[in-house]
């Protein structure tokens, strides 16, 4: 089984994982334990008793469900308090690059925490303008990001992600182009059907611990927390993001640009050192619409019947012509609880906060500090105790100055 490239390993205790590493003790684990009564959904199953009794070895194993930021994270910081860690991720590969994505404090404080703060590099250009523009190609000097959020780190998704799995152990075993497709939660473990999906086959292993790092349509979630009810909220706008093969003529290539309309807009983020990330941002009455066609017909439809002018229409081409873009609706994800047994959910599989908020990714670092009472709490009660300082939490500003 493929493992991660050589990397130090040191041990480390968080509010969560003091709890977590001593998962062993059962009878100390009252919020782990879930239901005394047998529990059923739809795919996954809660019972007193082991059946299997296939735990055989002493130290305690954790699943992380998705390679993405949260997930990275997550397996760093279990395999520092002593767990051994094994990580699903869909994808046959890690993914690269990545749109524009600003790391605040709350985020910054946790990779400083993780230990890797100083490979993030920052890519915001000092010498940048960024510009108000209209159609018409009128444009006057307006704020950029690093006007308004100085302290922030402008970067690209895939940057935190390669500094994250640089600090990642060999010891963290990761495969590729696997899913888990059931859950099945005793007292004392998970058993975790898994589906390899090149070879098509399908194993169960036991773990102590399941974490959900799987993102805004989180499988994990869907098998360990629904179906009563979908906790995804549409806010009823559509994203689309790409990278510019060449700077915006008219332009220079660290300027950026915001062009704002009622109901649409599109943002253009440049950086020091490498081309702008483009994102067009527009409501829609139909989400499940936008997805019926390509997206560059769904773009041009929602950004017409008006003349584009030489910029957007410019902007427009390039996403047509692009090797590699994201197009989706914006949502929102609500839960009363981010844990279920022995299953829990970390960054946009338990909270997603929209690419509006400009958060995803800090919460999804800091999340992994966040401390089991907190995930068995509701959001307000979470809150309270992360501002009296009783614990943190990624629903908090207090995360930053969190122990590690
Ligand atoms: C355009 C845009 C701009 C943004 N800007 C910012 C910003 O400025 N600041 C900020 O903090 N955040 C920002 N965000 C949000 C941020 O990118 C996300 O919140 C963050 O990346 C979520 O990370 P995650 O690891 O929780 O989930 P994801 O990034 O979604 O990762 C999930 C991983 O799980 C894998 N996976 C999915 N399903 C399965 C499965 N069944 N089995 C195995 N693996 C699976 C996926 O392949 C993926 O690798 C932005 C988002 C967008 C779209």
């Amino acid at each position: 089984m493929p493992s991660k490239q050589a990397g130090a390993s040191r041990r480390g205790n968080t509010p969560l994982l003091d709890v977590l590493a001593r998962l062993d003790d059962s009878t100390s684990l009252g919020f782990l334990n879930g239901p005394t009564h047998p529990h059923q959904t739809e795919n996954t199953t809660m019972s007193e008793r082991n059946p299997m009794d296939r735990n055989t070895t002493s130290r305690q194993r954790a699943l992380v469900v998705g390679l993405g930021i949260s997930g990275i994270a997550s397996a760093l910081r279990l395999h520092r308090a002593g767990w051994d860690v094994v990580v699903l991720e869909k994808a046959p590969e890690r993914r690269r690059g990545g749109y524009f994505i600003a790391l605040f404090g709350t985020g910054l404080a946790a990779a400083e925490r993780l230990g890797f703060a100083d490979a993030v590099p920052n890519r915001v250009a000092p010498e940048s303008v960024s510009y108000d523009v209209d159609r018409t190609g009128r444009r006057r000097r307006g704020l950029s990001y690093a006007d308004v959020f100085g302290g922030s780190r402008l970067v690209v998704r895939g940057d935190i992600e390669d500094a994250a799995f640089t600090a990642l152990p060999d010891e963290v075993e990761i495969r590729y182009s696997t899913v888990p497709i059931a859950l099945d939660q005793y007292l004392d473990g998970v058993d975790v059907e898994i589906r390899d999906l090149t070879t098509q086959t399908t194993t169960v292993e036991r773990f102590n611990l399941v974490v959900g790092a799987d993102g805004l349509r989180s499988t994990v979630r869907r098998l360990a927390f629904e179906p009563e009810q979908s906790p995804i909220r549409r806010l009823n706008y559509m994203i689309a993001v790409y990278s510019l093969p060449e700077p915006i003529p008219g332009y220079r290539p660290k300027d950026g640009l915001t062009m704002a309309e009622a109901g649409r807009s599109v943002w253009v983020f440049p950086f020091a050192d490498r081309l702008p990330t483009v994102m067009f941002s527009y409501r829609t009455d139909d989400v499940d619409a936008e997805f019926t066609r390509p997206a560059i017909d769904s773009l041009r439809a929602a950004y017409g019947p008006e003349p584009t002018g030489s910029t957007l229409g410019w902007l427009l081409d390039q996403f047509e012509k692009a090797p590699d873009h994201l197009f989706d609706s914006a949502e929102q994800v609500h839960l009363d609880h981010w844990h279920r047994g022995r299953v829990v959910l970390v960054g946009d599989a338990a909270w997603c906060l929209t690419v509006y908020s400009a958060m995803g990714a800090s919460t999804g670092l800091a999340g992994r500090t966040c401390s089991a009472p907190c995930w068995n709490a509701t959001p307000t009660t979470c809150h309270e105790r992360c501002r009296t300082g009783r614990t943190t939490c990624a629903r908090s500003s207090t995360t930053t100055a969190a122990a590690p």
